[in-house]
């Protein structure tokens, strides 16, 4: 093994510089994690345009790898080890609070990084910090003892699991949080990877209706959404949306509608509120607005809606998702179009915030790749 680690750090907005660092000594609760396939989504997007933490980060939070060094304590904490091909969810927990005891790891305080300056997220906390190694566009990353990690299962290949996380906020967000199933009608808006993703969720949940919305540059992700099991798919440069949504639903309107949209500002949530059913639908909302200027709380309640907030998953979501990509009933593997190597980490960014490449779904970050 090198001495030295290669990493894409973030040291501005939309700047990235590749060091080395010295190959962490771990401990005998530790670990360490060959990196395979680093999946960037939107919110990297964001982060990348505007980072909220502004000292250096390697960034990365969609992680998968192999451990390469696993220390005692750590094998028997995890039950996993040297050889093990592992997600690691990018929430690094205390285990102690009733989140964690939940599996929700998610809620941590430990790894809350907008209230707590110490906290521990991958791709999210500085480099600076002990070990360095804190995110997934690295060669390696540094396992703690209160990292979570998920055995991949045999048989699902490192870029197919690169897209575990999208697959796991699709379970989680219509599941478990809107309850999406058998004959439920579903609105989904956004045909990114997550709008994707809760196809396969809602699909697989048992919907009798599932309409995505995209526009006009969206076209190949439409045909996509369709291939993996909508029923409708909606241009929302060239139709109006309700109208359809009506004509599909016989005037009824959907149980469910999903936002999976990015920087469309207040338009998804006042499609989504009236899509809804005449009373007692549910809207998933993202919340990218700091504000929303004349919200329709009226009609809101008139019609008994139910927001929920989409905000990542839980253990159980993630090892659903392994288990669906295991199962192999969805061609997922469409939805892995972009590959790049750690020197085109700025490219791969960009390319999933619509940039530069035409046609992207899902971009893997492959460390190795020359
Ligand atoms: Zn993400
Ligand atoms: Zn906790």
């Amino acid at each position: 093994m090198a001495d030295t680690v290669v990493a894409a750090v973030r040291t501005a907005p939309r700047t990235t510089e590749l060091r080395e660092f010295p190959m962490p000594e771990i401990p005998a609760d530790g670990a360490l994690l060959k990196m395979e396939v680093a999946g960037i989504c939107g919110t990297d997007v964001k982060m990348y345009d505007r980072p909220q933490i502004t000292e250096p980060v390697i960034m990365g939070h969609e992680n998968v790898g192999t451990i390469a060094k696993a220390g005692r304590q750590f094998v028997e904490r995890h039950g996993l080890g040297e050889g093990d091909r592992v997600f690691v969810e990018h929430y690094v927990a205390c285990y102690r609070c009733e989140w964690c005891r939940l599996g929700e790891y998610r809620h941590c305080e430990a790894t809350d990084w907008r209230a707590n300056p110490d906290a521990r997220r991958y791709g999210y906390t500085t480099c600076e910090h002990a070990y360095h190694l804190w995110g997934g566009f690295a060669q390696y990353m540094f396992l703690p003892w209160n990292c979570v990690i998920h055995k991949i299962p045999d048989g699902v290949t490192a870029e197919l699991a690169g897209i575990a996380t999208p697959l796991s906020n699709g379970i989680e967000w219509a599941l478990y949080d809107t309850r999406v199933g058998f004959m439920d009608s579903v609105l989904i808006q956004g045909p990114g990877q997550q709008g994707l993703s809760q196809v396969v969720a809602c699909k697989q949940a048992g919907a009798s209706l599932i309409v995505v919305t995209g526009t006009a540059r969206d076209g190949a992700r439409l045909e996509l959404a369709k291939t993996l099991g909508a029923d409708a798919m909606i241009d929302v440069d060239s139709e109006d949306p309700l109208e359809r949504v009506r004509e599909l639903t016989g005037g009824r309107g959907v149980d469910v509608v999903l936002d999976c949209t990015a920087g469309a500002g207040v338009t998804p949530v006042l499609l989504g509120i009236d899509a809804l059913k005449r009373r007692a639908g549910t809207l998933l909302v993202q919340g990218e607005l700091a504000a929303f200027p004349d919200f329709p709380i009226k009609k809101l309640t008139e019609k008994a809606i139910t927001i929920k907030s989409a905000r990542g998953h839980s253990y159980r979501a993630v090892e659903l998702a392994l288990e669906q990509l295991a199962s192999r009933r969805f061609p997922l593997e469409l939805l892995t179009t972009h590959e790049f190597g750690l020197a085109d980490t700025d490219r791969a960014i960009r390319a999933v915030g619509g940039e530069v490449e035409e046609g992207v779904v899902h971009v893997s970050l492959l460390p190795w790749l020359e």
